[in-house]
């Protein structure tokens, strides 16, 4: 029997196909192509994505302005992320345009548009993330899932997967805690504390050894996407690569 979630999912897949074109949710002209999700792609266009040939902070992500030569390019740090857990965090874009959009509506919606999907798998592909072997999402706490009736970074997870091939397993690592981690006026050390031991893995053994990616909507502090690999890393995760939709 199919599940009322999956019946819902796909009455809005059809009722997608019946409401394009639609109204952009950045710019309020149509939207032609339901791949394009909720954005138009003259929106799509002008949100900044970060490329191959951007200078970043090997570990973090974060944009530098240093120039270095291409063989050097894995030694840039901003020091801000030395004591993160992760091995290295890339984002799909900055935290804005189409981008931002996508992330809004897919709290409300659990459904991520082809163009989207196509973002993510292009920075799955690309170093250091291409040496990942399992995807794994963020987990939600089950309360906090049961009220939104999924978790983003699970229909991310998902999609990636499908296009990729790479194994998803969205079962391992559980959140422990209920930490509201977007609380406004918290600082990156109050974030930090607020998701310590947040995490726990429930089957270390398919974790072990593992080059695990870990996938989330936003890169905010990286506390939270930390906390979860200093939990995957005590259960022997090899690595642990972050891949987000964007970087605020
Ligand atoms: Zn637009
Ligand atoms: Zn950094």
């Amino acid at each position: 029997m199919k599940s009322i979630s999956s019946i819902v999912s796909n009455l809005y897949d059809a009722s997608l196909s019946l409401v394009y074109p639609q109204s952009c949710a950045v710019c309020g002209r149509s939207v032609e192509s339901r791949h394009d999700g909720v954005v138009c792609d003259a929106c799509w266009s002008a949100t900044r994505v970060f490329s191959a040939s951007d200078t970043l902070c090997w570990k973090c992500g974060a944009l530098s302005r240093a120039t270095v030569s291409e063989d050097r390019r894995q030694q840039i740090r901003c020091r801000k992320c030395d004591d993160d857990a992760y091995t290295a965090a890339r984002a799909c874009g900055a935290y804005e345009g189409a981008l931002r959009a996508s992330i809004l509506q897919l709290k409300r919606q659990s459904h991520v548009c082809r163009r989207l999907v196509a973002l993510m798998h292009d920075l799955q592909q690309r170093e250091p993330l291409n040496r990942a072997d399992l995807i794994v999402p963020v987990p939600l706490h089950p309360d906090r899932e049961r009220e939104r009736g999924f978790n983003q970074a699970f229909v991310l997870g998902r999609e990636l997967s499908r296009l990729s091939g790479l194994p998803l397993d969205e079962h391992s690592v559980v959140r422990r805690i209920h930490t509201d981690r977007h609380r406004a006026g918290m600082d990156a050390k109050a974030r930090r504390r607020s998701v310590a031991g947040a995490f726990a893995v429930r089957h270390a053994n398919l974790i072990t050894g593992k080059s695990v990616l870990l996938i989330d909507d936003v890169f905010t502090t990286g506390a939270t996407v930390s906390s979860c690999a200093e939990a995957l890393k005590q259960s022997g995760a090899e690595d642990v690569f972050v891949l987000t939709v964007a970087r605020a």
